[in-house]
């Protein structure tokens, strides 16, 4: 373990340089990275470190994303929502491949898995979920927990297959923009956390956009979910 870290809330500032190994789509606008892992690298599931791309004039753009393998992997893995439509980093990831490289600055936690329960994610806010659901379901401690994962359609979905073989009935689809046979096809709304989730005596992890975690806290809390075991 690399010195420096001491809880999944620290902020570790590292300053490394990672070389891109590989790049593939798992969507058709999210892009896995696999980066080289430094000697003695390690994070807890579940969080996120923050990037800049090693070339001139990006060096300073600093944006996080999470880390989606497991610790104790070889390499370094991100999925990266890339925002085409917009002269910002992403985009210039999209360009950025193998023999390239990104700096991490700093590794830091928002989400650490405590106790199981209830995860609502949109779009690329699975990227934390990813990393805390394969190192539960590694040490088979996956059972019990639920996954509500909205996207706007089925294109969309991140590693959907993985979700589904790792959650099995708790893995819970639904879409905003398409109706998709067999699939919920509406927002996440107070009706349907009722229909879905009976107890809100246990742990609820949020994430995605600011305005979907917002309204999800607030309807979770509205339900009796209390806000020390909600996490977002
Ligand atoms: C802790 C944390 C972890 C994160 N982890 C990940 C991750 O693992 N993977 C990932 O993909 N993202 C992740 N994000 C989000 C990611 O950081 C941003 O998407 C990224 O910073 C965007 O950088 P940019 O320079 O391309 O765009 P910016 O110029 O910084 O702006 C992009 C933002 O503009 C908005 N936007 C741009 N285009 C559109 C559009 N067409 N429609 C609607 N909104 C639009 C979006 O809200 C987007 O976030 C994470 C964010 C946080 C806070």
């Amino acid at each position: 373990m690399m010195p420096g870290i001491e809880s999944g809330t620290a902020l570790r500032n590292v300053m490394l340089t990672l070389q891109v190994l590989r790049t593939d789509y798992v969507t058709h606008d999210v892009k896995r990275f696999i980066l080289k892992k430094p000697p003695g690298f390690t994070f807890v599931p579940g969080q996120s470190g923050n990037f800049s791309i090693h070339a001139p004039g990006w060096e300073d753009k600093i944006r996080p994303f999470s880390f989606t393998n497991l610790p104790e992997d070889k390499h370094i893995e991100l999925m990266i929502k890339i925002y085409r439509n917009k002269n910002g980093v992403t985009r210039e990831l999209e360009r950025t491949n193998a023999g390239s490289e990104l700096i991490l600055h700093s590794v830091f936690g928002t989400i650490e898995y405590k106790q199981r329960g209830v995860f609502i994610a949109a779009g690329s806010g699975i990227t934390p979920f990813l990393s805390i659901f394969r190192n539960l379901f590694k040490k088979g401690k996956i059972h019990h927990n639920q996954l509500i994962y909205s996207n706007k359609t089925l294109k969309d979905v991140i590693q959907a297959e993985e979700l589904k073989r790792m959650l099995g009935k708790n893995f819970i689809e639904t879409f905003t923009r398409e109706n998709v046979i067999g699939f919920i096809d509406r927002r996440i709304d107070r009706d349907f956390l009722i229909e879905h989730i009976s107890n809100y005596k246990q742990h609820f992890y949020v994430c995605g956009p600011e305005n979907f975690v917002n309204d999800l806290v607030a309807m979770l809390k509205d339900l009796g979910a209390s806000t020390e075991f909600i996490i977002f």
